[in-house]
Parts: structure tokens; sequence; C-alpha cells
């Protein structure tokens, strides 16, 4: 006889998700650096601080559930209309309504790889079947060969530039070329989390390239330049109809009333919080500058993170610049990520890579 099963079965599709590797994290008490998650590693303005105080206050209520005040704001500061723009509980969060408003089961969505390894797994939440396309051995992705992939199935070709964690941005012309060749009817996400980094002459002006494509969506992001990662407040800008379905498919409530006052107030200190990139821009080029002398081949970042090769000796550099007290983020067999931090970091980091290279 059959034995009762007695057991919820759980979807046949989580088994096969990667987990998602959070960047280790500092022990209490520790001197160590944690450059193993691309946060800002300036604290919150006094001002934004007092925005967050201040929103304590109303936490027994639900919070405005569109975040009006909050994408009136961000609308009027990239000169799209409120229409546009649909925030949520991270950007990581966002992608994932962004999919599911678009993708019927098995459709497939092309991304870069190795990039942001959110990718997969809202992917395949999403019900949606990940084609994986290399990125070039200069970390660039490679976007001739990620429209080649796309096929009657595509629904969404995923652009991540910066590329996390290789470092490089695409550039304007080899973008227009891309979205030409692009059938108008696949989506095409340009996820700019790290755009406010990018020194690039030739990258693309995001919002110019949206403009001029309606099948294409941003994804933006409080997290990193703004500084507020431990908030969650990411939004995306599409056309009216792709943002309402982008809306219905959104988790209700999902930005709380401390993340919309506190995104509110970093809005308001924009240029306080730029030039405070700007600084991480220096410590960038000082960091790569010090890595290329070292004898290093390294890609060309232009986030707020460098990347270092290492493919098998990934995760003993990590484990070694982690002793060292330098916290980074391993990809065994492909490569580290390390975060552009205090200027104490770098010191710190390019003395590690320097003994790692002479052991
Ligand atoms: C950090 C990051 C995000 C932003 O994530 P949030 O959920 O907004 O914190 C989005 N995309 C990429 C590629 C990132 O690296």
């Amino acid at each position: 006889m059959l034995r009762p099963v007695t057991r919820v079965p759980l979807r046949q599709a989580l088994s096969d998700l990667p987990p998602y590797v959070p960047g280790a994290r500092v022990p209490v008490g520790a001197a160590a650096y944690k450059l193993s998650s691309n946060e800002n590693p300036y604290p919150p303005l006094p001002s934004v601080i007092l925005a967050i105080s201040d929103a304590a206050e109303d936490v027994n209520r639900y919070p405005d559930m569109y975040a009006t005040e909050l994408t009136g704001a961000i609308a009027a500061s990239l000169r799209v209309a409120p229409e546009n723009i649909v925030a949520g509980c991270g950007s990581v969060a966002v992608l994932g309504h962004v999919l599911t408003a678009v993708c019927e089961p098995g459709d497939e969505v092309v991304v870069p790889w190795r990039s942001f390894e959110a990718y997969p797994i809202a992917i395949t939440l999403a019900g949606g079947v990940g084609v994986h396309v290399p990125v070039r051995d200069d970390g660039r992705l490679d976007l001739e060969a990620m429209a080649a992939a796309i096929t009657p199935r595509t629904k969404a070709v995923l652009v991540c530039t910066p590329n996390n964690p290789t470092g490089p941005a695409v550039h304007a012309d080899e973008l227009a070329t891309f979205l030409a060749a692009v059938r108008k009817d696949v989506l095409v996400v340009l996820d700019e989390a790290y755009v406010e980094f990018v020194r690039d002459a030739d990258a693309p002006d995001g919002l110019a390239v949206f403009a001029d494509h309606p099948n294409v969506v941003l994804l933006r992001t409080f997290s990193k330049a703004f500084g507020l990662a431990g908030l969650r407040v990411g939004y995306a800008v599409a056309r009216p109809r792709l943002a309402a379905g982008i809306r219905a498919a959104s988790t209700p409530f999902g930005v709380s009333h401390v993340g919309q006052l506190a995104a509110l107030a970093s809005l308001r200190a924009t240029a306080e919080l730029m030039t405070r990139v700007d600084a991480i821009v220096v410590e960038r080029s000082r960091l790569l500058a010090g890595l290329r002398k070292q004898g290093w081949t390294v890609p060309d970042s232009q986030a707020n993170f460098v990347w270092l090769p290492l493919a098998d000796q990934s995760s003993a550099f990590a484990e070694r610049s982690g002793r060292a007290g330098v916290l980074v983020r391993p990809f065994q067999g492909d490569g580290v990520r390390v975060s552009v931090g205090e200027p104490e970091a770098t010191d710190l980091l390019l003395e590690i890579t320097s003994e790692w290279l002479a052991r």
C-alpha cells in the first residue's frame, strides 16, 4: 500500500535556487573593516538621523502605501512624472516585482554572469528561466552575446551597469546598438544601483535611454550612494502602464515610514551626499592605482568596489584578508569583490594584496 504523503511539498524551483550569501559581518568589538557588502562607509547625516527619529513617532501607523511624497520628490529630481516611479523595499524587491509583473511560467530572462547574485533567485521565484551570458575577461558585459541569446521565449534582459561584482559600466554606443537589436516586446532592465559613482565619459545617460525606449526600465536605490542600505528603499523608473503593473505586483506598504522620510531627507541633502560619493571615487582611484602598481590586473570599476580576479584562490584570499582585519566578498572560482571604504581600509587592503603576491 502506498504510504500517505505527510509533508507539505515545497515548490520544485526552490531546491534549485542558489543561496544569497550576504557579505561577512564584523563581530562585535573586532577592529575589522567591512568591505564585503558595497555599503557606504559614512554614517547618516545629522539631518537624516533627525528625520528617522521624527518618523519613529508614527510607527504605530501603516506607512503611506504609495510613498506619495517620496515618489514625487524622486520624480522631480529625475525630471520624470510621479506615475513613472515605483518605490519598494530595496531595489532587489522592486526587481522581483518587475519580473513577477512580466514573466509567465517558463519565460526566459537573459542575464550577464557573473553578475548580481540576487538575479538568479529573483528570476526563478518569478517563474522565469535564467539564461546566463558570460561576462568578458575584462569584466565588461558582452552585450552582443546577450542580444544573440534572445529567443522567442525571452521576456526580459537584465543589464547591470556598473556590473556587480566586476565593476565596469556599459558604454552608450554599445547599449544603443544592443537596444536597436532587441525586440520591442522584450523588457530591458537597466540596474543602475551604482550610477552615482560612474565617472566613465562613455557611460550612457540612463534617463535619456529610458526616454527613448518604452521597453526600458531603470532600477535605482538609496542603499549605496545615499547610504541607507539598512532602511531598504529602492525604486523603478518605468512607463506608466508598466509602472502600474509593477505596483500591482508589489508588496503592500513595502517601504516603511522611517524609510520614506529618511530617503526624502537624503534627497534634500543630495549635494552633501554627493561630495561623499566624490571622496569614495577618489579612494577608488587610489585603490585601483595601488593594485595596478603592485601588478594586479583589475577591471575599470565605475562603482564603489573593485574586483580581484583570483579564480580558485578567491576563498583563500578572503580568509587571509579577514584574518588581517579586512572583510571582503569571495566568489570562489571567479574572484573577490572589495568595497571601497575608509582610507585606512584601503591602506590595510593594499598591504594585504602586496603580501599575497609576495607569498
Ligand atoms: C546593491 C545592489 C542593489 C540594491 O539593492 P537594494 O535592495 O536596493 O539594497 C541592486 N542591484 C545591484 C546590482 C546591487 O549591487
